[in-house]
Protein backbone atom coordinates (compact mmCIF):
# COMPACT_ATOMS: atom_id res chain seq x y z
CA UNK A 1 0.00 0.00 0.00
CA UNK A 2 2.67 2.44 -1.08
CA UNK A 3 1.24 6.08 -1.21
CA UNK A 4 -1.98 6.01 -2.89
CA UNK A 5 -3.23 2.89 -2.82
CA UNK A 6 -3.88 2.41 -7.23
CA UNK A 7 -8.07 1.25 -6.01
CA UNK A 8 -10.58 0.96 -8.58
CA UNK A 9 -14.19 -0.27 -8.04
CA UNK A 10 -14.79 -3.64 -9.73
CA UNK A 11 -18.39 -4.29 -9.17
CA UNK A 12 -21.24 -2.10 -8.17
CA UNK A 13 -23.49 -3.61 -5.88
CA UNK A 14 -21.23 -4.08 -3.62
CA UNK A 15 -17.71 -1.86 -4.38
CA UNK A 16 -14.86 -3.80 -3.19
CA UNK A 17 -11.72 -1.90 -3.63
CA UNK A 18 -8.53 -4.24 -4.05
CA UNK A 19 -4.84 -2.93 -3.32
CA UNK A 20 -2.83 -4.64 -5.93
CA UNK A 21 0.69 -4.13 -4.25
CA UNK A 22 1.99 -7.55 -2.73
CA UNK A 23 2.68 -6.42 -0.14
CA UNK A 24 2.25 -9.26 1.88
CA UNK A 25 4.97 -11.03 0.40
CA UNK A 26 7.44 -8.76 2.35
CA UNK A 27 6.08 -9.80 6.04
CA UNK A 28 8.37 -12.16 7.65
CA UNK A 29 5.77 -14.51 10.46
CA UNK A 30 6.41 -13.82 13.96
CA UNK A 31 4.91 -16.52 15.43
CA UNK A 32 2.33 -19.10 13.75
CA UNK A 33 -1.23 -18.67 14.88
CA UNK A 34 -4.15 -20.58 13.19
CA UNK A 35 -7.26 -21.29 13.98
CA UNK A 36 -8.99 -23.79 12.63
CA UNK A 37 -12.35 -26.50 12.67
CA UNK A 38 -11.26 -28.81 9.74
CA UNK A 39 -7.87 -29.41 10.01
CA UNK A 40 -7.11 -29.85 6.65
CA UNK A 41 -7.82 -26.78 5.68
CA UNK A 42 -5.16 -24.76 8.08
CA UNK A 43 -2.75 -22.48 6.44
CA UNK A 44 -1.10 -23.39 3.17
CA UNK A 45 -2.50 -27.10 2.78
CA UNK A 46 -4.60 -25.74 0.15
CA UNK A 47 -2.72 -25.66 -2.97
CA UNK A 48 -5.39 -25.34 -5.85
CA UNK A 49 -8.97 -24.25 -6.36
CA UNK A 50 -11.68 -25.46 -9.18
CA UNK A 51 -14.59 -23.47 -10.25
CA UNK A 52 -17.19 -25.37 -11.92
CA UNK A 53 -21.20 -24.79 -12.95
CA UNK A 54 -22.63 -24.98 -9.42
CA UNK A 55 -19.67 -24.82 -6.41
CA UNK A 56 -15.77 -23.97 -5.79
CA UNK A 57 -13.33 -27.21 -4.79
CA UNK A 58 -10.36 -26.15 -3.12
CA UNK A 59 -7.55 -29.14 -2.54
CA UNK A 60 -4.46 -29.90 -0.68
CA UNK A 61 -0.82 -31.17 -1.89
CA UNK A 62 -2.51 -34.91 -2.49
CA UNK A 63 -5.45 -33.45 -4.79
CA UNK A 64 -7.61 -34.18 -1.81
CA UNK A 65 -10.52 -32.03 -1.64
CA UNK A 66 -10.20 -29.94 1.42
CA UNK A 67 -13.43 -27.72 1.22
CA UNK A 68 -16.10 -26.39 -1.09
CA UNK A 69 -18.44 -23.82 -1.08
CA UNK A 70 -21.59 -22.71 -3.59
CA UNK A 71 -20.93 -20.42 -6.36
CA UNK A 72 -23.34 -17.80 -5.57
CA UNK A 73 -22.83 -15.14 -8.59
CA UNK A 74 -25.51 -12.71 -8.09
CA UNK A 75 -24.42 -10.30 -4.66
CA UNK A 76 -28.60 -9.75 -4.62
CA UNK A 77 -28.67 -13.70 -3.75
CA UNK A 78 -26.72 -13.07 -0.34
CA UNK A 79 -29.42 -10.33 0.68
CA UNK A 80 -32.41 -13.73 0.47
CA UNK A 81 -33.33 -13.47 4.12
CA UNK A 82 -35.05 -10.36 5.11
CA UNK A 83 -34.51 -10.89 9.14
CA UNK A 84 -35.33 -6.58 9.82
CA UNK A 85 -32.75 -6.86 12.41
CA UNK A 86 -31.30 -3.35 12.11
CA UNK A 87 -33.74 -0.33 11.20
CA UNK A 88 -31.83 3.27 9.37
CA UNK A 89 -32.01 5.75 12.08
CA UNK A 90 -32.33 9.58 11.76
CA UNK A 91 -28.83 11.69 10.91
CA UNK A 92 -27.14 13.72 13.40
CA UNK A 93 -27.33 17.19 13.29
CA UNK A 94 -24.52 18.89 13.08
CA UNK A 95 -23.55 22.41 13.85
CA UNK A 96 -20.86 22.56 11.68
CA UNK A 97 -19.32 20.20 8.74
CA UNK A 98 -18.05 16.80 9.68
CA UNK A 99 -14.22 16.75 9.09
CA UNK A 100 -13.89 13.62 10.58
CA UNK A 101 -15.49 10.25 10.47
CA UNK A 102 -15.86 10.49 14.38
CA UNK A 103 -17.45 13.69 14.04
CA UNK A 104 -20.65 11.46 12.33
CA UNK A 105 -19.79 8.56 14.32
CA UNK A 106 -18.82 9.40 18.24
CA UNK A 107 -18.67 6.44 19.62
CA UNK A 108 -16.97 2.92 19.55
CA UNK A 109 -17.41 -0.78 20.84
CA UNK A 110 -14.38 -3.24 20.38
CA UNK A 111 -15.29 -6.78 19.99
CA UNK A 112 -12.12 -9.20 21.08
CA UNK A 113 -12.79 -12.45 19.32
CA UNK A 114 -10.44 -14.77 18.80
CA UNK A 115 -7.55 -13.09 18.31
CA UNK A 116 -8.97 -10.05 16.16
CA UNK A 117 -10.03 -6.73 17.77
CA UNK A 118 -13.01 -5.58 16.05
CA UNK A 119 -13.45 -1.96 16.43
CA UNK A 120 -17.10 -0.45 15.71
CA UNK A 121 -17.53 2.79 15.40
CA UNK A 122 -21.38 4.04 15.44
CA UNK A 123 -23.75 7.01 15.86
CA UNK A 124 -27.06 5.32 16.87
CA UNK A 125 -27.21 1.26 17.55
CA UNK A 126 -29.93 0.28 19.81
CA UNK A 127 -28.76 -2.09 22.56
CA UNK A 128 -30.20 -5.07 20.49
CA UNK A 129 -28.42 -3.84 17.49
CA UNK A 130 -25.14 -3.64 19.21
CA UNK A 131 -25.63 -7.40 20.61
CA UNK A 132 -26.81 -8.56 16.71
CA UNK A 133 -23.41 -6.82 15.43
CA UNK A 134 -21.80 -8.73 17.81
CA UNK A 135 -22.91 -11.73 16.81
CA UNK A 136 -22.85 -11.00 12.87
CA UNK A 137 -19.28 -10.68 13.27
CA UNK A 138 -18.53 -13.76 15.91
CA UNK A 139 -20.67 -16.08 13.26
CA UNK A 140 -19.26 -14.44 10.06
CA UNK A 141 -15.61 -15.48 11.80
CA UNK A 142 -16.52 -18.88 12.52
CA UNK A 143 -18.56 -19.63 9.34
CA UNK A 144 -15.26 -18.29 7.73
CA UNK A 145 -13.49 -20.80 9.65
CA UNK A 146 -15.77 -23.78 9.49
CA UNK A 147 -14.72 -23.30 5.50
CA UNK A 148 -11.53 -22.57 5.69
CA UNK A 149 -9.04 -21.21 8.53
CA UNK A 150 -8.59 -18.02 10.11
CA UNK A 151 -4.59 -17.15 10.09
CA UNK A 152 -3.96 -14.86 12.60
CA UNK A 153 -0.14 -15.11 12.83
CA UNK A 154 1.47 -12.10 13.88
CA UNK A 155 3.06 -10.17 10.88
CA UNK A 156 6.46 -7.81 10.95
CA UNK A 157 8.31 -5.98 8.84
CA UNK A 158 11.93 -4.89 10.09
CA UNK A 159 14.34 -2.09 8.44
CA UNK A 160 16.79 -5.04 8.29
CA UNK A 161 15.18 -7.60 6.89
CA UNK A 162 13.22 -5.64 3.49
CA UNK A 163 15.58 -4.91 0.45
CA UNK A 164 12.71 -2.73 -0.52
CA UNK A 165 11.59 -0.65 2.54
CA UNK A 166 13.25 1.58 5.00
CA UNK A 167 12.05 3.42 7.94
CA UNK A 168 12.36 7.33 7.65
CA UNK A 169 11.02 9.87 10.25
CA UNK A 170 8.94 6.93 11.79
CA UNK A 171 7.05 5.70 8.85
CA UNK A 172 7.95 3.05 6.83
CA UNK A 173 8.97 4.38 3.13
CA UNK A 174 9.29 2.56 0.06
CA UNK A 175 13.64 2.94 -0.76
CA UNK A 176 14.87 4.96 -2.99
CA UNK A 177 11.07 7.19 -3.33
CA UNK A 178 9.51 9.80 -1.23
CA UNK A 179 6.85 7.34 -1.11
CA UNK A 180 6.22 6.51 2.55
CA UNK A 181 3.30 4.54 4.56
CA UNK A 182 0.35 5.38 6.80
CA UNK A 183 1.99 4.55 10.05
CA UNK A 184 -1.28 4.35 11.53
CA UNK A 185 -1.93 1.04 9.75
CA UNK A 186 0.88 -0.70 11.86
CA UNK A 187 2.01 -1.50 15.20
CA UNK A 188 5.56 -0.40 16.19
CA UNK A 189 7.48 -2.71 18.20
CA UNK A 190 10.84 -2.58 18.42
CA UNK A 191 11.78 -0.87 15.61
CA UNK A 192 9.48 -3.32 13.24
CA UNK A 193 6.44 -2.74 11.79
CA UNK A 194 3.65 -5.03 12.61
CA UNK A 195 0.27 -5.46 11.15
CA UNK A 196 -2.48 -4.83 14.04
CA UNK A 197 -4.93 -8.00 13.79
CA UNK A 198 -8.17 -5.44 13.73
CA UNK A 199 -10.88 -4.56 11.82
CA UNK A 200 -12.36 -1.24 11.93
CA UNK A 201 -16.04 -1.25 11.40
CA UNK A 202 -18.17 1.63 10.65
CA UNK A 203 -22.01 2.08 10.68
CA UNK A 204 -23.48 4.57 9.92
CA UNK A 205 -27.15 5.36 10.29
CA UNK A 206 -28.56 5.37 6.95
CA UNK A 207 -27.73 4.93 3.73
CA UNK A 208 -27.58 9.25 3.04
CA UNK A 209 -24.78 9.08 5.69
CA UNK A 210 -23.18 6.35 4.63
CA UNK A 211 -23.06 8.03 0.67
CA UNK A 212 -22.38 11.49 2.21
CA UNK A 213 -19.73 10.82 5.43
CA UNK A 214 -17.85 7.55 3.83
CA UNK A 215 -15.89 9.91 1.88
CA UNK A 216 -14.32 11.35 5.12
CA UNK A 217 -12.85 7.25 5.24
CA UNK A 218 -11.16 7.63 1.58
CA UNK A 219 -13.80 6.05 -0.25
CA UNK A 220 -15.56 7.60 -3.46
CA UNK A 221 -18.69 9.09 -3.78
CA UNK A 222 -19.68 7.20 -6.23
CA UNK A 223 -18.39 3.91 -4.89
CA UNK A 224 -20.21 4.73 -2.12
CA UNK A 225 -23.54 5.68 -3.87
CA UNK A 226 -24.03 2.41 -5.78
CA UNK A 227 -23.17 0.12 -3.12
CA UNK A 228 -25.04 -1.51 0.07
CA UNK A 229 -21.30 -2.33 1.97
CA UNK A 230 -17.52 -1.57 1.20
CA UNK A 231 -14.50 -2.66 2.37
CA UNK A 232 -10.69 -1.77 1.84
CA UNK A 233 -8.11 -3.88 3.75
CA UNK A 234 -9.09 -4.16 7.45
CA UNK A 235 -11.88 -1.33 7.13
CA UNK A 236 -15.69 -1.98 6.41
CA UNK A 237 -18.73 0.64 6.01
CA UNK A 238 -22.13 -0.32 5.84
CA UNK A 239 -24.83 1.56 7.05
CA UNK A 240 -28.33 0.05 9.57
CA UNK A 241 -30.61 -1.11 7.02
CA UNK A 242 -33.21 -4.37 7.45
CA UNK A 243 -30.51 -6.61 5.48
CA UNK A 244 -27.28 -5.28 7.14
CA UNK A 245 -26.79 -8.58 8.78
CA UNK A 246 -25.80 -10.15 5.68
CA UNK A 247 -24.03 -7.15 4.31
CA UNK A 248 -21.53 -6.46 7.18
CA UNK A 249 -20.74 -10.47 7.14
CA UNK A 250 -20.20 -9.99 2.87
CA UNK A 251 -17.53 -7.59 3.80
CA UNK A 252 -16.48 -9.57 6.51
CA UNK A 253 -15.93 -12.21 4.35
CA UNK A 254 -13.46 -10.08 1.81
CA UNK A 255 -11.57 -8.99 5.33
CA UNK A 256 -11.34 -12.40 6.50
CA UNK A 257 -9.97 -13.90 2.92
CA UNK A 258 -7.90 -10.99 2.16
CA UNK A 259 -6.25 -10.36 5.45
CA UNK A 260 -6.98 -13.74 7.12
CA UNK A 261 -6.78 -16.63 5.24
CA UNK A 262 -3.79 -18.36 3.52
CA UNK A 263 -2.59 -19.87 0.49
CA UNK A 264 -5.00 -20.37 -2.25
CA UNK A 265 -7.84 -18.78 -0.12
CA UNK A 266 -6.54 -15.65 -0.26
CA UNK A 267 -4.76 -15.83 -3.83
CA UNK A 268 -8.52 -16.27 -5.31
CA UNK A 269 -9.69 -12.96 -4.10
CA UNK A 270 -7.64 -11.31 -7.06
CA UNK A 271 -7.16 -14.46 -9.55
CA UNK A 272 -6.93 -12.59 -12.63
CA UNK A 273 -7.61 -15.72 -14.49
CA UNK A 274 -11.55 -15.97 -13.57
CA UNK A 275 -13.16 -14.16 -15.90
CA UNK A 276 -15.15 -11.20 -15.47
CA UNK A 277 -19.22 -12.61 -14.65
CA UNK A 278 -21.96 -11.35 -15.60
CA UNK A 279 -25.48 -11.91 -13.75
CA UNK A 280 -28.49 -9.37 -13.36
CA UNK A 281 -26.37 -6.96 -14.73
CA UNK A 282 -23.97 -6.24 -12.19
CA UNK A 283 -20.36 -7.01 -12.56
CA UNK A 284 -18.00 -9.12 -10.31
CA UNK A 285 -14.97 -11.03 -9.83
CA UNK A 286 -13.47 -13.80 -7.99
CA UNK A 287 -13.49 -11.81 -5.01
CA UNK A 288 -17.56 -11.96 -4.48
CA UNK A 289 -17.09 -15.81 -4.63
CA UNK A 290 -16.55 -16.34 -0.81
CA UNK A 291 -17.87 -13.13 0.29
CA UNK A 292 -21.14 -14.04 -1.13
CA UNK A 293 -20.99 -17.24 0.85
CA UNK A 294 -20.39 -15.98 4.13
CA UNK A 295 -22.89 -13.06 3.96
CA UNK A 296 -25.91 -15.46 3.07
CA UNK A 297 -24.75 -18.20 5.53
CA UNK A 298 -24.84 -15.51 8.31
CA UNK A 299 -28.37 -14.17 7.05
CA UNK A 300 -29.64 -18.18 7.20
CA UNK A 301 -28.44 -18.52 10.71
CA UNK A 302 -30.45 -15.29 11.85
CA UNK A 303 -33.13 -16.89 9.84
CA UNK A 304 -32.91 -19.22 11.41
CA UNK A 305 -32.67 -18.76 15.26
CA UNK A 306 -35.50 -15.88 14.68
CA UNK A 307 -37.69 -18.93 13.39
CA UNK A 308 -36.18 -20.94 16.92
CA UNK A 309 -37.01 -17.97 18.61
CA UNK A 310 -40.41 -17.09 17.68
CA UNK A 311 -41.39 -21.07 18.54
CA UNK A 312 -40.16 -21.26 21.32
CA UNK A 313 -42.35 -18.01 22.23
CA UNK A 314 -45.08 -19.40 21.08
CA UNK A 315 -44.44 -22.33 23.11
CA UNK A 316 -43.85 -20.44 26.38
CA UNK A 317 -46.91 -18.32 25.44
CA UNK A 318 -49.38 -21.95 25.01
CA UNK A 319 -47.63 -23.06 28.18
CA UNK A 320 -48.89 -19.10 29.84
CA UNK A 321 -52.22 -20.17 28.63
CA UNK A 322 -52.29 -23.86 29.98
CA UNK A 323 -51.61 -22.56 33.57
CA UNK A 324 -54.12 -19.66 32.94
CA UNK A 325 -56.76 -22.21 32.23
CA UNK A 326 -55.43 -24.56 34.40
CA UNK A 327 -55.75 -21.86 37.40
CA UNK A 328 -59.23 -21.39 36.31
CA UNK A 329 -60.64 -24.54 36.78
CA UNK A 330 -58.67 -24.95 40.16
CA UNK A 331 -61.05 -21.60 41.16
CA UNK A 332 -64.06 -23.34 39.78
CA UNK A 333 -63.41 -26.20 41.40
CA UNK A 334 -63.05 -24.29 44.63
CA UNK A 335 -66.08 -22.83 44.00
CA UNK A 336 -68.07 -25.42 43.79
CA UNK A 337 -66.60 -26.97 46.62
CA UNK A 338 -67.14 -23.99 49.11
CA UNK A 339 -71.15 -24.13 47.76
CA UNK A 340 -71.90 -27.50 48.59
CA UNK A 341 -69.84 -26.85 52.27
CA UNK A 342 -71.91 -23.92 52.58
CA UNK A 343 -74.84 -25.94 52.10
CA UNK A 344 -74.48 -28.73 54.00
CA UNK A 345 -73.76 -26.22 56.82
CA UNK A 346 -77.04 -24.57 56.15
CA UNK A 347 -79.04 -27.90 55.94
CA UNK A 348 -77.91 -28.46 59.74
CA UNK A 349 -78.84 -25.09 60.87
CA UNK A 350 -74.85 -24.55 62.20
CA UNK A 351 -73.60 -22.55 59.24
CA UNK A 352 -70.04 -20.83 61.39
CA UNK A 353 -69.45 -17.69 60.66
CA UNK A 354 -66.27 -15.51 61.69
CA UNK A 355 -66.88 -15.34 65.08
CA UNK A 356 -67.30 -19.16 65.78
CA UNK A 357 -64.20 -20.06 63.39
CA UNK A 358 -61.72 -18.16 65.89
CA UNK A 359 -64.11 -19.64 69.31
CA UNK A 360 -63.28 -23.24 67.32
CA UNK A 361 -59.75 -22.87 68.66
CA UNK A 362 -60.98 -22.56 72.90
CA UNK A 363 -61.94 -26.13 74.50
CA UNK A 364 -65.09 -27.10 73.79
CA UNK A 365 -66.36 -26.32 77.08
CA UNK A 366 -65.73 -22.71 77.04
CA UNK A 367 -66.53 -22.60 74.03
CA UNK A 368 -70.08 -23.70 74.52
CA UNK A 369 -70.50 -21.28 77.14
CA UNK A 370 -68.61 -18.14 75.35
CA UNK A 371 -71.22 -19.22 72.17
CA UNK A 372 -73.80 -18.94 74.45
CA UNK A 373 -72.79 -15.80 76.25
CA UNK A 374 -72.50 -13.94 72.92
CA UNK A 375 -75.49 -14.84 71.41
CA UNK A 376 -77.46 -14.10 74.15
ZN1 LIG B 1 -18.28 -7.81 -2.21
Amino acid sequence: MAGKPDIEIIQLLDAHYVDNHARYDLFTSESELHDCRNPNACGLSITSYKIDNHNIHFYGNSGKEISSIPKIQSSYAVHKYHNNLYQSSESRNFDKVPVQVRDVLPYHFILKYKGIDFIVNYDNLTATEKEQTKKDIQNAYEIFKEKFCIDNTIKCISDKDSEYYKIYDGKLCVKDTTTCMDPEGFIQDNGKFCEPREVKVYIFNNKIDYSKYGTLLGFSKKGLDTSLGISLGKKILCYKYNDMDSTLAHELGHVFQGNFAAGKVKELDNDPNIPVLEDDGSKFDASEFIANVIGQEVGKKNHDSLIEDSSNRMNTNSGTENNFIIEILCCFIGLIALFFWWKTSSDDGSAPHHEDQQLSLLSNESYDKSYSDDII
